[in-house]
């Protein structure tokens, strides 16, 4: 499995698991061992997700030693500050049935009741997070949907740069501003809904992209990622479509086929974390 470098000297896989929407009990947890079995070792979930607990059981039951895994999870936004953010982590390990997760994320930087001191309680929780990894509950800690003035915020009190921005990411999704930025930082872009929640299956310029590389919408749409040094997170709940998502590496676009994939039009872009309603 290929991997990434992270801003801290450690790796990650190159391509993660997505479980958002993968419902509690049975489905996700069938899902995530047909991935483990398929050969992911990255799986991505969050606290809001709802599924941790199931997720946490397949983990176990797979048999696969835990240092082979690479598992995320997120704060979320009714828990952001210094204490909230120190029990939040520790109920997550204790649903996932962990002793210390990969990757920890800020979910969102702006959540809806903190708007007016999403600054300070981001400041707060990233300092949670830091004594976290010091106390060995995270090895690496990042955030997510964060654009530029979250992150220069956040960079005026952290002492430890973020290794990953999870943004969404997709043909037709460009976030230029913070993906450039992130770039510049070494810091790991990770790619949230990078198949664009279906939406890309009926595309034309996918379908025939599809069709002259012999390879389906999503596998193109994975290359696409990987093109740009993204680090993509295919959800999927059917056996044969997880396996199918990790059957892309082979693919080399040309230039002009990933600039043509970059510029589709048509699908819903990112939304706007200092607008949403959550
Ligand atoms: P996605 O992965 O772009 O798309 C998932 C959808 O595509 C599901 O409906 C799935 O159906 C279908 N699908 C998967 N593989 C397919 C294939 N090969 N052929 C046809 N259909 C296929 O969307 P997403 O779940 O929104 O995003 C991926 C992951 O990113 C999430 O699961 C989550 O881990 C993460 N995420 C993070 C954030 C954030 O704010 N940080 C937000 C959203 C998502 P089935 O499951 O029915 O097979």
């Amino acid at each position: 499995m290929k991997t990434y470098q992270m801003n801290n000297g450690l790796t990650i896989p190159a391509i993660g698991f997505g479980t958002y929407l993968s419902k509690d009990g049975e489905e996700v947890y069938q899902a995530v061992l047909s991935a483990l079995e398929a050969g992911y070792r990255h799986i991505d979930t969050a606290a809001y997700y709802g599924n941790e607990e199931s997720i946490g059981r397949a983990i176990k039951d797979s048999g696969i030693p835990r240092e082979e895994l690479f598992i995320t999870t997120k704060l979320w936004n009714d828990a952001h500050g210094y204490e909230e953010a120190k029990a939040a982590l520790q109920y997550s390990l204790d649903r996932l049935q962990l002793d210390y997760l990969d990757l920890y994320l800020i979910h969102w930087p702006n959540p809806v009741q903190l708007r007016d001191r999403w600054q300070a309680a981001n400041a707060d929780s990233w300092r949670a997070m830091e004594e976290m990894v010091e106390a060995g509950l995270i090895r690496t800690i990042g955030v997510s949907n964060f654009l530029v003035h979250h992150m220069e915020e956040l960079l005026k009190t952290a002492k430890i740069i973020p290794a990953v921005n999870q943004l969404r990411l997709a043909p037709g999704v460009y976030q230029t501003r913070i993906v450039d930025y992130c770039k510049d930082k070494g810091i790991v872009l990770e790619a949230w809904s990078p198949l664009g929640r279906g939406e890309l299956f009926s595309h034309p310029t996918m379908l025939a992209l599809a069709e002259k590389y012999g390879k389906t919408v999503a596998q193109i749409a994975l290359a696409w990622s990987w093109s740009q040094g993204f680090l993509p997170l295919p959800k999927s709940v059917t056996p044969s479509r997880i396996r199918e998502n990790l059957d892309f590496q082979d693919i080399l676009l040309s230039e002009e086929d990933i600039t043509a994939i970059t510029a589709i039009e048509g699908v819903t872009g990112a939304y706007d974390p200092d607008n949403i309603s959550f």
